[in-house]
Order: C-alpha cells, then sequence, then structure tokens
C-alpha cells in the first residue's frame, strides 16, 4: 500500500507533491513487481517486423433497445458500450468507465487506430452520467472529445489515478477526483476503490509513467464491480480479492496482446484472463476491449476464439465467463440475469 493514501480522494487544485512509495519514486510510477518497460528498440522491432492480420474497415453492431430512462430500485444495469467502455447505472447514480465515443484512439484526428465499431449508445442516448472513472491515459481510455462533451452535458465528476489530473485540467476539464492504489472515496451509495495494475503510461514523449495507471472496484450494496482497466497478468488480482472480496462481476480485457514477447508484461491475453477470473473468484466475468480499435497483431475474432479455449482448458464455465457483447446489459440484483 502507499505510504502517501490520503481519506476521501483528492480534489484538484493546490496538489502538494507527493512522497515516493512502493509504486512512485517522486517523479514517475512504476509497478511494484519490477517488470520492465518497453524500450525504443523493442518498438520499433515489432513495429517494422511483426505481421498484423488485417482487420475489416468496419464491423456491423446490432441496434440495441433504448435505455430506460428511470431505473428499478434494486437493480444494477451494466451496458457494454465498446472497447473499455462501460455504463453503471442503478436508480441512484450513474457512472461510465473510460467513456470513448471518438473516431480514433490517437493524438491525431486524421491518423492512427481507428474504430471498426461504433459505440453501442451515442451520448446521446444516455440519459445521465454523474461520475466517469478513467483507468490511465492511453489514448484509447482517456479521450479528451469524450470527457469534454461528458462534462458539457452532465458536470460529471471525473475519477482518476494520480497526476491523471495534469492532463485533464490543461485541457479544460475540472471537477477531477484522484486516487492511489488501494485509496476509496464515496458518493452516496457508490463507492470506489483504485486498484493496482501492471501497465504503464504516456501521452507523448515526454511524460513516460508521469501519471498512473489501475483499475476499480465499484460498489453498491453488496454488489461489489471490478473494472481491470489494462494490465498484464500478476499477483494483484489475487490481492484485490483478499483487500477487497470477491467480486460479483468483473471486466476483464481479453484483447491487445500479440505479439506476446512485446505485450505480455502489460495486456493479458485471454488464458490470462481466465486466470484473473480465478484469481479474483468473481461470480461472473465479462471480456472487454477487444473488437473496436486494432491496436496489436491479432486477428479481430481471436480474443473471442482465444477465450472459449482458454475456459475449456482451465475448465470454466463459458456461462460465467464470455465475452461483452456490444450493446448488451447485464442487470444484477439478489440474483444475476442479462438481457
Ligand atoms: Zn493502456
Ligand atoms: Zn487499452
Amino acid at each position: 500500500m502507499s505510504r502517501v493514501a490520503l481519506e476521501g480522494g483528492n480534489k484538484t487544485g493546490g496538489e502538494k507533491p507527493r512522497l515516493a512509495s512502493d509504486h512512485y519514486d517522486g517523479e514517475r510510477f512504476f509497478n511494484p513487481s519490477g517488470i520492465p518497460g518497453k524500450n525504443f528498440s523493442d518498438v520499433l522491432r515489432w513495429w517494422w517486423r511483426e505481421e498484423r492480420t488485417p482487420w475489416p474497415k468496419s464491423v456491423e453492431v446490432p441496434v440495441a433497445p433504448p435505455l430506460p430512462v428511470v431505473l428499478p430500485k434494486g437493480e444494477l444495469h451494466v451496458t457494454f458500450i465498446g472497447h473499455a467502455t462501460f455504463l453503471l447505472r442503478t436508480s441512484e447514480w450513474s457512472l461510465l468507465t473510460d467513456p470513448h465515443f471518438t473516431e480514433r484512439a490517437s493524438p491525431m484526428s486524421f491518423a492512427g487506430p481507428k474504430r471498426v465499431r461504433r459505440p453501442a449508445y451515442t451520448l446521446q442516448e444516455i440519459p445521465k452520467v454523474d461520475f466517469v472513472f478513467v483507468s490511465h491515459n492511453h489514448y484509447d481510455h482517456m479521450d479528451i472529445g469524450s470527457l469534454r462533451e461528458i462534462q458539457k452535458r452532465f458536470q460529471s465528476e471525473i475519477i482518476v489515478p494520480l497526476k491523471n489530473e495534469v492532463v485533464l485540467n490543461e485541457r479544460g476539464l475540472n471537477q477531477v477526483t484522484t486516487l492511489d492504489w488501494w485509496q476509496t472515496i464515496q458518493r452516496g451509495t457508490l463507492k470506489i476503490t483504485l486498484t493496482p495494475a501492471e501497465h504503464w503510461s504516456a501521452r507523448g514523449l515526454w511524460d513516460r509513467n508521469k501519471a498512473l495507471w489501475g483499475g476499480a472496484i465499484i460498489e453498491w450494496g453488496k454488489e461489489r464491480i471490478f473494472f481491470a482497466g489494462d494490465t498484464g497478468y500478476g499477483p494483484h488480482f489475487s490481492t484485490i480479492r483478499s483487500r477487497l472480496g470477491q467480486p460479483s462481476l468483473s471486466l476483464l480485457p481479453i484483447g491487445a496482446y500479440e505479439p506476446r514477447w512485446f505485450m505480455k508484461n502489460h495486456h493479458m491475453n485471454p488464458d490470462e484472463a481466465v486466470m484473473a477470473h480465478v484469481d479474483l473468484a468473481a461470480k461472473n466475468s465479462l471480456g472487454m476491449h477487444f473488437g473496436t480499435f486494432q491496436l496489436t497483431n491479432e486477428g479481430l475474432d481471436d480474443p473471442e476464439k482465444d477465450l472459449t479455449k482458454a475456459l475449456r482448458d482451465r475448465k470454466v464455465s463459458a456461462e460465467i465467463f464470455r465475452a461483452a457483447r456490444f450493446g448488451e446489459t447485464m442487470i444484477l440484483q439478489s440474483s444475476t440475469t442479462s438481457k
């Protein structure tokens, strides 16, 4: 645990310099497990020498039913919008994870990974967004265009790992609350704890690992949703279960994993996602972070095929862990059902 964890999160403005911790050296964040970062020659080797399986330019997303404006009391609705974007709603609050509704996951509007699937719901189709959780600053997770639109429409509070407020504030986004790993905030009946992940951060050439990354345990009554963000496989899943409890539902990345020599430290493959599901002892899991942006070498459908194989190999029921369907809503209540 960080030695500098504070209760209640930090509203930005007048942020004090932070002390070093087991994942921060006073200037940059790091993974306590000691996994190495990528060096520039590895990036070039991947870029020049590895073959990418081509993806289609676009894939149809079935039309999803309109989202209800009012939810029944006692239900938590988890809607998959695409990539790492989920809408979590109760009758009391609504929260988006890593909202991405624009065309590209890139610093440039004219180049970089372009979405092949549209978001299953547009922002205009979402009745309300009280909170946003952004797991880290990579372009497929922190999309400034989407965040601006959300804050303009809903004045939502944005919850991020430490130091991500810097880039958000520079872009005119406010109401940002920062959390260190294991730090918790409560907003009415919603409780969010930032959890560790094995990953890294950068938006440009000069900000490598200057902002923290993570996942979140989102609690509401007895329901506990784990949103993993981007992560390699590591011991943190077991630690999260032992410190915060068994999730009712975990949302685990299953895409962006090939080639393994380059991706393994920072992105799980479906087999590792199944291991994470087992470590977490999650009642149910949904695979995410696939089929939207081509970030790595595997084919469009490989994550789902590899997940099916991994579940068979590890004897985990495909009814408990499957890839999320674009636009589906899973409803959690005393018993968990899907429609
Ligand atoms: Zn990332
Ligand atoms: Zn990602």
